[in-house]
């Protein structure tokens, strides 16, 4: 299936996790090419290089721009990059970092940190990007990756759920503001999704308790691939959506429908 013919995006966060699945999946339908930014190359699961996946493997041109989403200048790099492969139709802003918390603790610096990324990088990516579709005037789509802490509170990482809280918000108020130019805004909501985001795994033995317990939470019975969170991205970046603008899409298993 080609749902995203002829189409140009840029994928936060690309080289690895949920970022990596997107890209690919975009690849997968078809798109014209695919700009991964992201703070390094590598992913942190290993393999190759996403742009270099993307090259080897599909009809898909792709380059990896070198990009820290706190810094806007970064982020019009990796638009221009899309506009040199064609002018952007799709931004993905995904970048994002998670750790647990604890409220008592948190310094001014680590709130800040975690805003910056995962809410001021969404803000200025929508911006730059939302500058050049309306300058293009043929709409487009942004999407982005909150969380279903984006949804519900959680008192064990308040930083990011307010920051994924303040990005949900933020997604219908984008929407709101460019649909006179055709331009769609969407959020997705994803749930427990299999990637490095916690860092390295220390104790097998308690990572598949926590395994265990979860996946008996979860009506599907299993975490989420970074393929699952692609497909819904693919479905909201397509024509299929063409309807569908501020709007939550939650991807969790349905952990959250009956909790
Ligand atoms: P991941 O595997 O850690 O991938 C995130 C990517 O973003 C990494 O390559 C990371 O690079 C990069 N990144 C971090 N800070 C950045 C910055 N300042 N500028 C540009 N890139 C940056 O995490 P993931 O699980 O795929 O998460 C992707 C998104 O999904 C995040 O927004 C996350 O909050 C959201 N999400 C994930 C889950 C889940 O269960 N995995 C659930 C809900 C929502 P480095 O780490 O090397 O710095």
């Amino acid at each position: 299936m080609a749902l995203l013919k002829g189409k140009t995006a840029v994928v936060t966060g690309g080289s690895s996790g949920i970022g990596r699945g997107i890209a690919r999946g975009f690849a997968e339908h078809g798109a014209e090419a695919v700009v991964v930014a992201d703070v390094q190359e590598d992913p942190k699961e290993g393999g190759r290089p996403t742009h270099e996946l993307l090259e080897a493997e599909t009809d898909t041109s792709s380059v990896f721009v070198e990009c820290d989403v706190t810094s806007r200048a970064d982020l019009t790099e990796a638009i221009e990059a899309a506009e040199a492969a064609g002018g952007i139709d799709i931004m993905v802003n995904n970048a994002g970092i998670w750790h647990a918390e604890d409220f008592f603790e948190v310094t001014e610096d680590e709130f800040q940190r975690m805003i910056e990324i995962n809410l001021k990088g969404v803000y200025f990516g929508s911006q730059i990007a939302a500058e050049r579709l309306v300058e293009h005037g043929d709409g487009g789509a942004i999407i982005n990756i909150s969380s279903i802490a984006g949804l519900f509170g959680n008192g064990n990482w308040p930083t990011y759920s307010a920051s994924k809280g303040g990005l949900t918000t933020f997604t219908y108020s984008l929407a709101h503001k460019l649909g006179d130019h055709g331009i769609r805004v969407n959020a997705i909501h994803p749930g427990g999704i299999q990637t490095m985001i916690g860092g390295e795994t220390t104790d097998p033995e308690a990572a598949a308790e926590q395994a265990r317990q979860f996946t008996q939470m979860v009506p599907l019975g299993r975490y989420g691939q970074p393929e699952d969170i692609a497909g819904a991205a693919t479905f909201l970046a397509s024509d299929l959506a063409n309807y569908v603008t501020g709007e939550s899409l939650v991807v969790d298993g349905g952990w959250t429908s009956w909790r």
